[in-house]
């Protein structure tokens, strides 16, 4: 099973991704943790995307590419994943389509965690990762707003969309999510 979960930065999507694989017994992908992860690495993928992670912009898509492409070759994913934090764009979700298509696989689902900004800010505020002051915070917004909420859209006209309210104790909607695949 391949799962997309969507959502603006902060409504839960890594807190949940990580309860679902293991409900699920599926593969999770957080491509933030991998940029994270290359970044302190210093690999040539890291080096490539530390400034836009630093200023709350998105990697190029290429750059992206490159990081899901290696991460979805590992054998854990031949059972499905969760994918959390990815496709970020259009040109991601064909490439996403593409990558899956190869191996015969489709996206069978697309959660979108529905949480207000102002909960958003708050929660990030108190998480207190390097990109969660309050100004670069407003821009992850303001970029997924221009950039990634239009996906909404296409995924939704693909019959694929389920729309879930994020507020609540994390069980809760770890229970809805769940509720909303089965
Ligand atoms: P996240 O951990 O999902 O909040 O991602 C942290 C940062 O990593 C984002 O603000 C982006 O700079 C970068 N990033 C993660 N995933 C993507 C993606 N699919 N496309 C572009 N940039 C990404």
């Amino acid at each position: 099973m391949i799962v997309i979960l969507f959502g603006a930065p902060g409504v839960g999507k890594g807190t949940q991704a990580v309860i679902l694989a293991e409900k699920l017994g599926i593969a999770h992908l957080s491509t933030g943790d991998a940029f994270r992860a290359a970044i302190k690495n210093q690999t040539p993928v890291g080096l490539l995307a530390k400034g836009y992670v630093d200023a709350g912009d998105l990697v190029p898509d290429d750059v992206v590419a490159r990081i899901v492409e290696e991460a979805m070759n590992g054998e854990e994913f031949t059972n499905g994943c969760i994918l959390d934090g990815f496709p970020r764009t259009r040109p991601q979700a064909d490439a996403l389509q593409q990558l899956l298509s190869a191996k015969g696989l489709a996206v069978d689902k697309v959660v979108n965690l529905e949480v207000d900004d102002e909960t958003i800010i708050s929660r990030l505020l108190q998480r207190g990762r390097a990109d969660d002051q309050e100004d670069i915070i407003r821009n992850r917004l303001a970029v997924y707003n221009a950039e990634t909420a239009p996906l909404l859209d296409y995924y939704n006209d693909a019959g694929l969309l389920v729309s879930i309210n994020g507020i609540g104790d994390v069980n809760e909607v770890s229970s809805r999510i769940v509720a909303a695949l089965t």
